[in-house]
């Protein structure tokens, strides 16, 4: 006697197989073993930093200040490309380059950040995976030493994309991220550079140019440079992403957030068209949406990386006075560095492995 199993039962087990095969496939896509199966894992993989732009030729840096920056420029990517070479992900070599900045007090970030119209620090930072279409960022968080990380915390292991303030601190205390005490942060250069900001009463941006800042009267113009700092990175497996982290401007509002953190402003990678990391008046940036206006010419307009960005920022950008500057890479490891500024502190290591570094 044959024994026949009850139609139901059939379509079930059928829709039971095709849910489990889609979960797998689901799977399948998003970790980056099977990402190195699906697409080459011998994709030509580059990183580029940049550490803010600005009138840097009235900083009259030293010999030995300009090889100070360059170094820490290199670390960074060094710690970049280490991960990309031994088949890391470029999310996590975004993350390990800007560690070694946001560690730094040369550059506006973590460490480093400049003060508020209050005088208390309020970072900012978003990361953005090329491949998945996630982000995660972060802003106006005052303890947390590293925010890059606590951006790609928010990335993975939350349902949103931006966290704010006490909240955003609080998630990432619950998940064991490293807090640092206030004097980890103040630095006496950042508390000077604030007191030159009250006096005159002025918003400065860290490395900025005069147009449209007052020059403090004792003329000194050491901050008169954006400090940003900010990775690109495409991996082996052909994926891109973005992170930028900031202190955002000297004796700015509290509460006020910058371009860096938000999404399509100052961060965007998407694997069709490219990565991108801003610096510069974060209001310029916001209003211009520059990052995605980058992409959206890629892929709208089918315009290469070179075009888009050099229009972005050298036409678009500076038409509506906007000034700064951005790194850009395209899914082939292609990088564009443009600014409008008279420097901008920069870097890369192409698909060749060529390591350069740049202030002018
Ligand atoms: N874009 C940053 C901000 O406006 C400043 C900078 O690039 O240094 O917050």
């Amino acid at each position: 006697m044959k024994f026949r199993l009850p139609i139901p039962f059939h379509k079930k087990c059928l829709q039971g197989i095709l849910i489990i095969l889609e979960m797998l496939a689901v799977l399948f896509l998003e970790s980056p073993s099977a990402q190195s199966q699906t697409v080459s894992a011998n994709h030509p993989f580059a990183i580029a930093v940049h550490g803010g732009a600005g009138s840097l030729k009235k900083l009259n840096l030293t010999p030995a200040q300009e090889q100070a920056y360059k170094d820490t420029l290199t670390l960074a990517l060094q710690a970049g490309y280490a991960i990309l070479k031994n088949g890391g992900t470029s999310v996590d070599a975004v993350v390990a380059a800007i560690r070694v900045l946001e560690d730094c007090t040369l550059f506006n970030a973590g460490r480093g950040s400049v003060l508020t119209h209050e005088g208390t620090i309020e970072m900012d930072a978003a990361i953005m995976n090329g491949h998945s279409l996630k982000a995660g960022a972060i802003a106006g968080v005052k303890t947390i030493k590293n925010p890059i990380t606590a951006a790609r915390l928010v990335m993975d292991s939350s349902k949103f994309v931006f966290l704010s303030g006490s909240g955003a601190e609080a998630f990432c205390r619950d998940r064991g991220i490293v807090i640092a005490d206030t004097s980890y942060f103040y630095t006496s250069f950042r508390r000077a550079q604030l007191q030159r900001a009250l006096t005159g009463d002025t918003v400065l941006v860290d490395h900025s140019d005069t147009t449209g800042m007052v020059e403090p009267a004792d003329g000194n113009t050491a901050e008169y440079k954006f400090g940003t700092v900010g990775c690109v990175a495409v991996d082996r497996y052909g994926n891109l992403a973005a992170g930028t982290s900031t202190g955002g401007i000297v004796n700015k509002n509290n509460g006020r957030i910058g371009d860096s953190p938000l999404i399509g402003c100052g961060t965007y990678a998407n694997n069709k068209t490219c990565a991108v990391s801003c610096t510069g008046r974060g209001e310029d940036f916001i209003r211009n949406v520059v990052a995605y206006d980058i992409s959206a010419l890629m892929q709208y307009r089918i315009i290469n990386l070179h075009d888009a960005a050099n229009y972005v920022i050298k036409t678009k950008l500076t038409a509506g006075g906007g000034r700064g500057g951005c790194i850009a890479m395209d899914k082939n490891g292609h990088i564009e560095m443009p600014f409008n500024t008279e420097g901008m502190f920069r870097g890369s290591i192409n698909t060749s492995g060529v390591l350069h570094v740049a202030i002018f």
